[in-house]
């Protein structure tokens, strides 16, 4: 297809306004490409290369006007004086003169064309790459007609703006080949790639869809969470959910070939292999060939997990990777399998984690099944005492769904637990509570002394602060302004929904946001929590 023609079919898309009509005329677009069509179904999209690939054009607007300007002649400055005008780079290249208006420059006249000058592109880097780009972009730009000129413009900045995405693409394929949109739906959830699930539907039909499969090396968007309370748990999952630790670390996407070659991906698809040898090497040694899996990376330092930003610095890093590797090792913990031999993403998670213990040799990370909250706080508990996250909790019979974010995976981050903590002073109110204590100063057990954390105000009713006071003016010991000190006989429990450092207070430690929960009878002003319990829910 001329890219002329592609470019004029992309105008009346980008005109029509319903849902239905953009489908129609883009089905009538990947029918007109004929064997073009890998190309245009990307195209169309804003996108160059498939979503599975790492090549990228790496081109920004700086460098788009320094090639338009190359292109057109017209200086920098009106350049960006057009694209503030217009608001757009692609409608500011078209309404600038690129010469003959009949084919685009270059020698690139079809949309084949295009995308191979765009491979060149990406190809370029290092030294002198830059102009070679500005080049390659002119090239294109140049002798380009109106519609062309802005949709070059557009592509080289990997934004097509005329209202079509990957879900416009699946239903104008089902159209224009007369194949179940379901079918297609599927093939891109395992290719990751429209241009050749398109092809496909083209040349083989729905039969060829269905055969299409996950192929190692081409990574596969990862399955997403949700944020969920632990009290709704069992609603959303069953009678029944298999709990595992939620890692303080990076996904991973675990690819080994037929050979036993390891590649990994990130959860963008960017792929890691160059830096994380040392994972790589766990793989080669654990698990079995020809598989791909799911997992996360954590950083660690004698066992215990590390914080995220350790593993950024790892991940950052792709010079001195064997440097950085000494200071900061990383584990990576499996939990899950999308292919072995053919794609699993179909079965459940209950057959998959059954595939994943025979796959995954000794970097499979656990997983229990519990029916009740006593279990699920269980494991919280540990996976908290081992310094991970919190936990995640997933359906037994879910199927493993790229790319989405729904409800059979919940991830549970913990309330934080609780403080048993002495009062050992207050201030009157204002206002409404002139003749009421509504705030409490707050400590903790240090070595013999009482250190303060902070004040409570919230959390009271107003029986509860009529109570407080009567109690409290019995132990006032000084004070006789607005605040004022007592003997520490009194324990409240209080949440909070942080614990901070601070200089404000003896301890070093500030709540935020505390909350009163209730008073402790049943606890003695010696039993309340320490400065190192502080200290360790802090870490
Ligand atoms: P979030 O990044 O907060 O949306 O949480 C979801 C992320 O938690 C996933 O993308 C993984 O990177 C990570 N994660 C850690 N442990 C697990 C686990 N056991 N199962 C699934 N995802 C996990």
């Amino acid at each position: 297809m001329e890219f002329t023609e592609f470019a004029r079919r992309v105008e009346r898309v980008e005109e029509l306004k319903g849902d239905h009509e953009k489908t129609a005329e883009v089905a009538d677009l990947l029918s007109a490409a004929e064997d073009d069509v890998d190309v245009v179904a990307r195209f169309v999209q804003g996108r160059v290369f498939p979503g599975w690939s790492q090549h990228k054009l790496d081109v920004g607007p700086a460098l788009l006007y320094e090639a338009i300007s190359l292109a057109s002649g017209a200086s920098e400055q009106e350049i960006e004086e057009v694209v503030r005008e217009t608001g757009d780079p692609g409608d500011a290249a078209a309404k600038l003169e690129f010469g003959s208006q009949q084919t685009l420059g270059g020698g690139a006249d079809t949309v084949d064309e295009v995308y191979r000058a765009f491979e060149r592109l990406a190809d370029e880097s290092g030294e002198g790459s830059q102009r070679a780009k500005v080049r390659v972009v002119a090239d294109l730009l140049m002798d380009a007609d109106d519609a062309s000129a802005r949709y070059v413009a557009r592509l080289v900045l990997g934004e097509m703006r005329v209202g079509v995405g990957e879900g416009t693409v699946r239903d104008a394929v089902a159209e224009a080949y007369d194949v179940d949109v379901e079918a297609v739906e599927r093939a891109l959830m395992l290719t990751n790639d429209c241009g050749r699930v398109a092809e496909t539907a083209r040349v083989e039909g729905e039969k060829g869809l269905r055969a299409l499969d996950i192929e190692v090396g081409r990574p596969v968007k990862p399955m997403l969470a949700q944020q969920a309370d632990v009290e709704d748990l069992f609603d959303d999952l069953g009678d029944e959910a298999a709990v595992e630790w939620k890692y303080d670390g990076a996904r991973v996407q675990v690819h080994v070939d037929g050979t036993g070659e390891v590649s990994l991906y990130s959860r963008r698809m960017e792929e890691l292999t160059e830096s994380l040898p040392d994972v790589v090497e766990q793989i080669e040694s654990e698990v079995e060939d020809d598989v791909v899996l799911d997992g996360e990376v954590v950083a660690t330092e004698d066992g215990e997990p590390m914080p995220f930003q350790e593993l950024l610095r790892r991940l950052r890093r792709k010079y001195d990777v064997r440097e950085t590797q000494e200071e900061v090792s990383v584990e990576v913990q499996l939990f899950d399998v999308l292919y072995r031999g053919e794609a699993l993403l179909d079965e459940t998670l209950e057959h998959r984690r059954r595939v994943l213990e025979e796959a995954g040799g000794d970097l499979i990370s656990p997983s229990w099944r519990e029916s009740s909250m006593d279990g699920v706080r269980r494991v919280e508990r540990e996976s908290l005492d081992a310094g991970h996250e919190g936990i995640m909790a997933k359906s037994l019979d879910s199927t493993y769904s790229p790319g989405r974010r729904g409800r059979n995976w919940l991830k549970l981050k913990p309330e934080p637990e609780t403080l048993d903590v002495a009062v050992v002073g207050g201030e009157w109110g204002e206002g409404r509570r002139t003749d009421l204590i509504g705030s409490y100063h707050l400590a903790v057990r240090g070595d013999g002394d009482l250190l303060k954390v902070g004040n409570v105000a919230t959390g009271f009713t107003d029986e509860d602060l009529d109570r407080l006071t009567e109690t409290f003016e019995d132990l006032v010991v000084q004070g006789d302004g607005m605040e004022v000190e007592f003997e520490p006989k009194v324990v409240f429990e209080v949440g909070y929904e942080e614990i901070q450092t601070s200089p404000e207070y003896d301890s070093g430690f500030a709540l935020r946001f505390p909350r009163f929960l209730g008073v402790r009878r049943d606890k003695d002003v010696k039993d309340v929590d320490s400065l190192g319990k502080l200290e360790r829910l802090y870490r």
